[in-house]
């Protein structure tokens, strides 16, 4: 059975992020999607709420793991027997982070493949964070993020 990792911040998921999920699902036997307990950045949410959102976006789109991670995505892959790590590449200017990230850790662990997975044109300018941007103004995200997401955000900024 084949597995492959997807980290990331998710803060929060978004159809983007799903759609990548299902893409990646056509290829690998099994997703886990590993939430990243970034210090450097400064999350909305905590991890056990983002873990919350996505296994609930993800309770019917098949054979998905959420779970977090400290350190190195490559660590991670090779706990979960992943024999790749999921990316996704929406514009040209997630290039070159994505490309440097992607040959150092071919060095870490060249037993593991990057694959870069691309989302329908709809969700090309999506980002977590320009979601959280519109939600804090009170603006309808709900084309954008799963229904749980939409009223966490909500309640988010309401307060
Ligand atoms: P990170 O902090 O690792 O960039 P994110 O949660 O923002 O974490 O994204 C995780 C992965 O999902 C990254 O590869 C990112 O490029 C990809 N991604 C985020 N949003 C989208 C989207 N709208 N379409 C496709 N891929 C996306």
């Amino acid at each position: 059975m084949s597995t492959a990792l997807y980290p990331g911040t998710f803060d929060p998921i978004t159809y983007g992020h799903l759609d990548i999920i299902r893409q990646a699902l056509t290829i690998f036997d099994r997703v886990v999607v590993t939430v990243a307990r970034n210090p450097r950045k400064d999350p909305l949410f905590t991890v056990e709420e983002r873990i919350e959102m996505i296994q609930n976006a993800t309770a019917e789109v098949g054979s998905v793991t959420v779970t977090h991670y400290d350190g190195l995505s490559v660590e991670a892959a090779r706990r979960h027997g992943a024999i790749a790590l999921i990316r996704g590449l929406r514009a040209v200017s997630d290039f070159e982070a994505e490309f440097q990230m992607t040959l150092m850790n071919r060095q870490l662990a060249p037993e593991i493949e990057t694959v870069f997975l691309m989302p329908s044109e709809q969700y090309t300018y999506l980002s977590s964070s320009i979601v959280k941007e519109v939600a804090r103004f009170g603006g309808d995200v709900s084309q954008f993020v799963p229904p749980l997401v939409s009223e966490r955000l909500r309640h988010r900024f309401q307060r």
